[in-house]
C-alpha cells in the first residue's frame, strides 16, 4: 500500500468548515504548548511571537524506516567523530573545494592554526542531526535516503519536544483516541541538553557556565530556550553572547581557560556561526579565540567540517566508511544502505561525467555548494545554467552533486501565522539527534535523542522550516 493512503486523514482534509475550527483548535494548543517563533517583523523581541508554522495532522511515515534512521544514528555519531580526528582526510577532501570557497577555507585556516598550536580542549561534544527522505521506489515502497548530516547548530530540537501533544490533541478532537496514542513521545532538548551537562560535568569546573554564541536577531529563541532550562533544572547556568561580545570580553589564561566576563566557560554551544553573514572580521577573531581555548567546543572547528557537503560525498566513495570503522562492517552496512548517489565535480573524467549526467537529466540531479541554513542547492534548468557555467573552471569543486530524492507526495493542511490554512501536496523529511561525548580517546556517550519531521509543499525543491519553506510535523508511523 502506498504509504500516502494509509493514514485516513484523507476525507477530513476534505471538509473544509471542520478544517477551520480544527486549525483555531491546534494554533491555541500550539501557542499554549509553546511552539514558537519570535515574528519576522521584530526578531529581536519577545513582545510579539507567534506560533511557529505547523502541519494541522501527522504525516505518514514507514515505522521500518523510522526504525531504520535511530539504527544507523550511534553510527553517524561515531563516524563523524571519527571524521573530525583525521586532519589528513579532512585536508585532501576539502583541498580542492577550498581553493575556491572562502568560507569553508577560512573555518579550515582556524582549524590549521589550532592544530600547529596543539588542540587545548579535551573532552568533546557532538549534537548533530541526520536527515533524510524516503526515496519512492519504482515497486512503491520507500527508502531511507540520508539528504545530509548537520554538525553546528542543528535546531527544532527544541520545538519537535513540544509539538507531539498539539497533534494528540487535534485527533483527540476528532474522537480518534488510538490515533491520537500512536503519535510518537519525543524530547530531543532533553537529551541534547544531557549531552550539554555530561560534557560540562567532565570539564570539571563547578562554577563555569555554558555559553551559548547567539545571533542579536534570533527568532527561533524558544528552541534554544528549552535546552536553556534543561540545563538551568540541572544547576548548570547559561549565558547568551554574540560573537561580538566575546571579542569584546572574551579571554583566556595561561591554561588556555576560556573566560567570559570574567566568568569561567566550560561549554561553548554555537547556534550561529555556520554562514558566511554570520562572520565580520572580528567575529572570525572571536572564533579563533574560542577554537583556542580547551573549553568543550559545540562543535568545534574540526567537527563542523566534517558536517560539509564534500566530506559527505568523499565518505561515500568505495573504502571509506571501512578505512574509518575498520572492524565494523555491519556499521558499515547501515550506513551505506542510506547514502543517496553523490559525485564529486572536482577537475578531471569522473568530474566531467557527473556534470554530463546532471545536464542530460536535471530533475534527477541536485547541485550544492558549501552551505548550511537552507536556500543554497540549484534545481533543475537553474542546475543546468550553473554546471555550464562552471564546467571548465576550477570553481565547480567547491560543489558537489547528488542524486534527487524523489518521495511519494500526500496531502495535509500547512497552518502558518497571517495565512489561510490550506490542504495540499506535500513531502517530509526526517532528522534523528544524535549526541556525544568523548574524553580524550574514549567516548562516554553514544545515543540518538529524538527525532524531528519537517513537511513542505512539493513545488519548494529547497529550503527548511527557518527559511520559511517547511513546516513542523509528526511522524504517524503507518
Ligand atoms: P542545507 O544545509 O541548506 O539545509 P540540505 O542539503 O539540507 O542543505 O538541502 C536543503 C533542502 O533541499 C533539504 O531540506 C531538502 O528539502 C532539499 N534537498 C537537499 N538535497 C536533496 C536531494 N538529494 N533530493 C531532494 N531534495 C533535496
Ligand atoms: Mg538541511
Amino acid at each position: 500500500m502506498p504509504v500516502g493512503m494509509a493514514t485516513g486523514w484523507g476525507s477530513l482534509l476534505q471538509d473544509e468548515q471542520q478544517l477551520e475550527e480544527l486549525a483555531r483548535q491546534a494554533v491555541d494548543r500550539a501557542l499554549a504548548e509553546g511552539v514558537l517563533l519570535r515574528t519576522s517583523q521584530a526578531p529581536s523581541s519577545s513582545h510579539v511571537v507567534s506560533y511557529a508554522p505547523f502541519t494541522l495532522f501527522p504525516s505518514p511515515v514507514p515505522s521500518a524506516l523510522l526504525e531504520q534512521a535511530y539504527a544507523v544514528q550511534a553510527d553517524f555519531n561515531l563516524l563523524v567523530d571519527a571524521v573530525s580526528q583525521n586532519a589528513v582526510f579532512l585536508e585532501q577532501t576539502l583541498s580542492s573545494t577550498i581553493k575556491r570557497d572562502s568560507f569553508t577555507a577560512r573555518l579550515f585556516d582556524i582549524h590549521k592554526q589550532v592544530l600547529k598550536e596543539g588542540i587545548a580542549q579535551t573532552v568533546f561534544l557532538g549534537l548533530n542531526r541526520s536527515d533524510y527522505m524516503f526515496q519512492c521506489n519504482p515497486d512503491g515502497s520507500a527508502a531511507l535516503k540520508q539528504i545530509e548530516i548537520n554538525t553546528v547548530s542543528a535546531s527544532f530540537g527544541g520545538l519537535a519536544s513540544r509539538t507531539p501533544a498539539v497533534h494528540r490533541h487535534v485527533l483527540s478532537v476528532l474522537g480518534k483516541t488510538k490515533e491520537a496514542a500512536k503519535i510518537l513521545f519525543n524530547n530531543p532538548s532533553k537529551g541534547l541538553a544531557m549531552g550539554i551537562a555530561k560534557a560540562w560535568e567532565l570539564y570539571g569546573s563547578a562554577n563555569a557556565q555554558v555559553l551559548l554564541i547567539a545571533q542579536e536577531k534570533e527568532r527561533n529563541i524558544f528552541d534554544q530556550r528549552a535546552i536553556e532550562n534543561e540545563l538551568l533544572a540541572r544547576n548548570i547556568h547559561v549565558i547568551r553572547r554574540r560573537f561580538e561580545d566575546v571579542s569584546e570580553k572574551g579571554s583566556l589564561d595561561q591554561d588556555r581557560r576560556l573566560f567570559m566576563d570574567g566568568q569561567e566557560i566550560a561549554v561553548v554551544y554555537f547556534r550561529d556561526g555556520y554562514m558566511p553573514g554570520h562572520y565580520s572580521l572580528q567575529n572570525w577573531e572571536a572564533r579563533l579565540l574560542l577554537e583556542r581555548s580547551c573549553a568543550v567546543k559545540c562543535p568545534d572547528i574540526a567537527t563542523q567540517l566534517a558536517g560539509t557537503k564534500k566530506v559527505q560525498q568523499e565518505l561515500s566513495r568505495v573504502g571509506v566508511l571501512e578505512s574509518f570503522l575498520p572492524g565494523q562492517p555491519e556499521a558499515v552496512a547501515r550506513l551505506r544502505a542510506t547514502f543517496a548517489g553523490l559525485y564529486s565535480l572536482d577537475l578531471g573524467e569522473e568530474g566531467d561525467q557527473a556534470i554530463t549526467k546532471a545536464i542530460a537529466a536535471p530533475s534527477s540531479f541536485v547541485l550544492k555548494p558549501q552551505r548550511e541554513g537552507g536556500g543554497n542547492n540549484l534545481y533543475g534548468e537553474e542546475m543546468v545554467q550553473a554546471l555550464e557555467r562552471l564546467k571548465d573552471s576550477e570553481e565547480r569543486a567547491s560543489y558537489i552533486l547528488m542524486e534527487k530524492i524523489e518521495p511519494e507526495p500526500f496531502r495535509n493542511c500547512l497552518l502558518r501565522p497571517g495565512s489561510p490554512a490550506r490542504v495540499i501536496q506535500c513531502i517530509s523529511e526526517l532528522g534523528i539527534f544524535g549526541v556525544y561525548v568523548r574524553e580524550g580517546k574514549t567516548l562516554v556517550m553514544n545515543k540518538h535523542v529524538g527525532h524531528l519531521l519537517r513537511t513542505k509543499a512539493i513545488e519548494h525543491a529547497d529550503g527548511g522550516v527557518a527559511a520559511g519553506v517547511a513546516v513542523l510535523d509528526n511522524p504517524y508511523p503507518v
